[in-house]
């Protein structure tokens, strides 16, 4: 330990003010969800009394089991107000603020950002994640980052000039599947699994009490579609107060309709008395894929960009009847573990007909009810039961069917459904907590104390979580680099003309520019159509300020790329009335790092090295990377693409085992970390 942390931390949580400064500090937290719901109580219960909160996202019945501060009642309404009215509940004296709102919105621009003295996200996409992270550096605002996957989990700090931003190490995408996709609108494989296995099959075989999104109100598609379509729109047009008013309302005429529905839901996908499992199984294939996707395709207004899912029947399917078309072929019988092997469908790398996987739909539901009766009703999808597998894949390929999706062989759905990671509550509080520990360190004025810590699935060293020191910025970051510029300009007047000819083509040596705002594109280049490039050179004379999609602001971050130079940056749009001539010429200033115009194909050429260079970099950090897990069970990952979750899964697995043979010089190594979660 250096001296200099002994006396910042944790020296400073002794600090007589520190109880103040936590009060007075402004927090921003980015996200209601699972991490936010557990922060804003951590916060509130640290002493932390003036926080905004932004999330889009309404309640699902989904989100219950874990996200804490919801109940039954708040299904369908605003995250970010519940939250906040629950809280206030917790500390009464806390001002909570609440933003049901997309935080790209332009209302939450750089100049919003400023007012915070720190950022603490809470998201699920890194889209927005990494939208934040540009504000948060443009701002010069602290920033918090979280994320969890299953049991694992990270939080990270990010300080303008003093760390790495969130983007210095490019992210793999993580995959979230948004309910109302599954649900209603699927266009992927795995959106065909997730459904098949998270929903129809723990409906059918899992507990009776457990609350899937089978039985929301909205389940049946049509309506529910509608109205998040409406809500999003509403968003937009209108302040926070209608548009939760409007949800509350939508919320009860919702209810009144869904009571009758959600009666017979309750009782729908329960096998009825004196119905024979097989009688019991056609009655659920007719719904979830013929009556469901019927009515689902009758709602116009849903089909307008891609086609509507088709009905499947099964007297089509089967014409022989759906008792003759499961009987086992020639000597084969029926086990409890398997069906397909007695249907003559054998191999596992076979993909199968609309015909085929409704015969293994019926056979797989009847061989649970008859020969494995017992499980019915506790059951929970496991990888390696081979009739759940069945199951999952029959029911995933009649959907992809029903919705022109391409199937997957039983080999290939097996792997996908045992992929799926699951959100897990006791992730989010310890990722919760950990966010907060940061927060303070930076507000207790402990800089050189902060750690950017994983949370591991598995113990290292009796340790589950790994604190490092944050790296340095790195220079060639394009969000918190140097190609992250400043335009001050009159937004009134400068036009998007000027902006295109002077700042990017003139000063910025830009030759095929691609800009987007929001809502806003604007592109030049070969491979346009006629009437694409007429439209765009109609917007060349507006102020920037009129532009489509509510316009370029102050606070609006423009971006801008072209790929004939591989090149990509941010531009900050300043708002500034009565520039002085004599410092504005043109009627604008650029700053920040921009390189010279004459610098300009000299320094691209040198970034093309860099990148072949970093990517060679990228991938030798991980040949050391796996080579250290092997030896000292040290697990130090850094971002939480599925793949990276899958190698720091395999990885902390591995490290547990080698990690028992460890030599004391190793242990040592890792004692010096601190913070640490000692298990005994
Ligand atoms: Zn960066």
């Amino acid at each position: 330990m250096s001296s200099a942390k002994t006396e910042e931390w944790p020296c400073a949580l002794k600090n007589a003010e520190l109880p103040q400064t936590l009060k007075n500090a402004r927090v921003l937290c980015v996200g209601a969800g699972g991490i936010g719901c557990e922060l804003l109580k951590t916060l509130v219960v640290s002493g932390f009394e003036n926080i905004q909160v932004i999330d889009l996202d309404t309640i699902e019945t989904s989100n219950l089991n874990r996200q804490f501060l919801f109940r039954r009642q708040h299904v369908g309404q605003s995250k970010a107000a519940t939250a906040a009215n629950v809280i206030k509940g917790i500390k009464s004296n806390a001002s909570i603020t609440a933003h049901h709102a997309n935080v790209k919105e332009a209302q939450f621009g750089v100049d919003f950002i400023k007012g915070f003295s720190i950022i603490l996200n809470g998201l699920d996409n890194l889209e927005a994640r990494r939208h934040v992270n540009r504000l948060a550096m443009a701002a010069e605002v602290p920033l918090v980052e979280s994320g969890t996957a299953g049991y694992l989990g990270q939080v990270t700090v990010h300080l303008k000039n003093r760390t790495e931003c969130f983007e210095c190490t490019p992210k793999t995408a993580p995959k979230t599947y948004p309910i109302c996709t599954l649900r209603n609108t699927p266009d992927k494989p795995i959106h065909c699994v997730v459904w098949a296995k998270d929903l129809l099959f723990s409906r059918l075989f899992g507990r009776s009490d457990e609350v899937t999104d089978l039985d929301d109100p909205a389940a049946e598609g049509g309506p529910g579609e509608q109205q998040e379509g409406q809500q999003s729109t509403s968003n937009g047009a209108e302040g926070n107060g209608v548009t939760q008013q409007k949800d509350q309302n939508t919320n009860q005429k919702n209810e009144e309709e869904g009571r009758k529905r959600k009666e017979e839901e309750a009782t729908f996908f329960v096998r009825r008395e004196a119905e024979s499992p097989l009688e019991y199984a056609v009655r659920v294939f007719q719904r979830a894929y013929t009556h469901d996707i019927e009515r689902l395709a009758a709602v116009k207004t849903m089909w307008t960009k891609r086609a509507p899912p088709k009905p499947l029947h099964l007297s089509q399917l089967l014409p022989e009847g759906p008792a003759a078309a499961i009987q086992p072929v020639g000597q084969a019988e029926v086990t409890p573990t398997s069906v397909c092997k007695c249907l003559g469908l054998g191999n596992p790398n076979e993909k199968w007909s609309p015909r085929d996987a409704a015969r293994v739909f019926l056979a797989s539901v009847c061989a649970y009810y008859e020969k494995r009766s017992a499980e019915v009703g506790s059951l929970t999808f496991d990888k390696d039961d081979d009739l759940a597998v069945e199951f999952v894949t029959a029911a995933s390929a009649l959907r992809s069917f029903n919705y022109d999706i391409p199937t997957q062989s039983l080999f290939d759905a097996k792997g996908m459904a045992g992929n799926i990671i699951h959100a897990i509550a006791t992730t989010n509080a310890i990722i919760s907590g950990l966010i907060v520990i940061e927060a303070i360190k930076i507000l207790a004025g402990a800089p050189s104390a902060l750690r950017s810590t994983y949370l591991n699935e598995q113990p290292s060293s009796k340790r589950l979580l790994g604190p490092n020191k944050p790296e340095p910025p790195k220079p060639e970051c394009l969000a918190c680099g140097t190609a992250t510029l400043t335009l001050r300009a009159n937004a009134h007047t400068l036009t998007l003309g000027a902006l295109v000819s002077q700042v990017l083509k003139r000063h910025l040596a830009v030759n095929v520019p691609f800009l987007t705002c929001g809502d806003f594109m604007y592109e030049e280049g070969e491979g346009l159509e006629e009437d694409e490039v007429e439209t765009y050179r109609a917007l060349l004379p507006r102020a920037i300020s009129k532009l489509p999609g509510g316009g370029l602001q102050g606070g609006s971050i423009l971006n801008v790329s072209d790929e004939s130079q591989h090149l990509k940056f941010d531009m900050i749009i300043q708002h500034q009335e009565d520039l002085p001539e004599e410092e504005a010429p043109e009627g604008f200033i650029l700053e920040g790092s921009a390189p010279k115009p004459q610098e300009l194909q000299q320094q691209n050429h040198a970034a093309a090295e860099e990148d072949g260079v970093q990517e060679k970099q990228q991938v030798d950090q991980r040949k050391t990377h796996a080579h250290k897990v092997d030896a000292s069970g040290a697990v130090d990952l850094i971002s939480d693409g599925e793949e990276e979750v899958a190698r720091r899964q395999r990885g902390s697995k591995r490290g547990v085992a080698s990690g028992d043979g460890e030599g004391p010089s190793k242990r040592a190594r890792m004692d010096q970390t601190e913070e640490a979660i000692v298990l005994d």
